[in-house]
């Protein structure tokens, strides 16, 4: 069995019934009064329940808070923080998918600071308004296995005012302690299985091809790809293969952990795309995944050909890693082209000037102009693998 306490990237423990951890590590933190974060999705989860009474039982004065709907918005962290204060909360327990995990670290943050949440987007020198001492301690518990948003310094929430996704970011938001459970991640569904995993895929993909110089991020990288090509098909063909769960976890924060170095195009793509269109952001990352690469192909080769040799491919080059990419989203039954989930490039014009100014397009190894991205989102939508 698959057991590990880890203090890197923050203080991890990885395992079945490591759940079970909870209760110790908000003593150890000196959260008395706790504030449990979830979906609705999950509140009825026996997991939830369990939590919560762990946590009643040993005499924590712990909550439920479960109004966090998928890409949560600045409504829903009101809401939060409204109840951390009404129930003089003194930590924040996120737990399941990257919205929950993004909102309970966003409460967590605000919660108590005098300026509200928007002073605080990842712009500048913002995070340095932050009143740290008022920061509240956050435990993250991953129940999908893609946007690592456990390891994550920052959180997506959506202003509803000004119609965009923004990004909060402070160091403190790093949550203080993460339980990777592969239990909690056994009920999700095939679908959401392979477009989770290969979201965690497109983090190491892009970390890797990124330009800049962080070879710390590029073995993490390396690594998590190996994981997820001998784990995902695992997870996504039984649901209730505990190691492949347990595997798939961890090559999730590896995934977060590596794109400090940065990201690139798929991202700078799926966040314009997600923000128009309701599609799920690790399936864009997957669809979009082998047409970004054959746009970066003049200056990724020589990273894909050590990939390639990292995943033991036969053909060691670019075109190895290309044919294994596309066989692994086939056996997956992720579709090629992004028509085929509905998306017809009518808003080409407007997705490319979006994905130019996306914080991600700054990490790509080559910077696309707009007539670029243009090209390459309609390539995506017609499912044409053309440079
Ligand atoms: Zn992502």
């Amino acid at each position: 069995m698959l057991k590990g306490t880890w203090n890197y990237p923050s203080h991890i423990e990885a395992g079945s019934n490591s759940l079970d951890s909870c209760v110790e590590h908000c003593m150890a933190l000196g959260i008395r009064r706790p504030m449990v974060v979830c979906d609705p999705g999950l509140k009825d989860f026996d997991f939830i329940e369990t939590l919560v009474q762990s946590l009643k039982g040993s005499e924590l004065d712990a909550c439920l808070f479960s109004q966090i709907q998928a890409n949560p918005n600045g409504d829903n962290v009101s809401a939060g923080i409204a109840q951390v204060k009404q129930n003089r909360c003194d930590g924040v327990i996120g737990i399941g998918g990257g919205s929950s995990l993004d909102a309970a670290k966003a409460i967590a943050l605000a919660a108590f600071q005098s300026r509200e949440l928007w002073d605080f987007e990842d712009v500048g020198n913002n995070w340095k308004r932050v009143q740290e001492d008022k920061v509240l301690p956050c435990i993250a518990i991953p129940t999908t296995a893609g946007t690592g948003s456990e390891v994550g310094r920052a959180s997506v929430i959506t202003n509803q005012e000004r119609q965009v996704k923004t990004i909060i970011f402070h160091p403190l938001m790093l949550p203080k302690v993460v339980i990777l459970d592969p239990l909690l991640s056994v009920g999700l569904p095939p679908k959401l299985t392979a477009a989770t995993g290969m979201d965690a895929l497109s983090h190491s993909l892009e970390a890797l091809c990124s330009p800049s110089y962080h070879p710390m991020a590029e073995a993490i990288a390396l690594e998590g790809i190996r994981m997820v090509a001998d784990y995902l098909p695992r997870a996504f063909s039984n649901g209730q293969d505990i190691d492949a769960r347990m595997q798939m976890l961890v090559a999730s924060s590896m995934g977060a952990t590596a794109f400090q170095k940065g990201l690139g195009a798929m991202h700078a793509l799926a966040h314009s795309l997600g923000a128009l269109h309701n599609a799920h952001h690790g399936m864009l990352n997957a669809i979009l995944m082998p047409y970004v690469l054959v746009a970066n192909k003049s200056q990724i080769q020589e990273k894909m050909a050590r990939l390639a040799r990292q995943l033991d491919l036969s053909d060691q080059s670019f075109d190895g890693v290309l044919t294994w990419i596309l066989e692994l989203r086939k056996s997956l039954s992720i579709p090629h082209a992004l028509s085929e989930i509905g998306i017809d490039g009518t808003d080409a014009e407007r997705i490319a000037q979006m994905s130019v100014n996306d914080p991600s397009a700054g990490g790509n190894p080559i910077l696309f102009s707009a007539e670029q991205y243009q090209q390459l989102y309609m390539n995506a939508v017609n499912g044409e693998l053309i440079p």
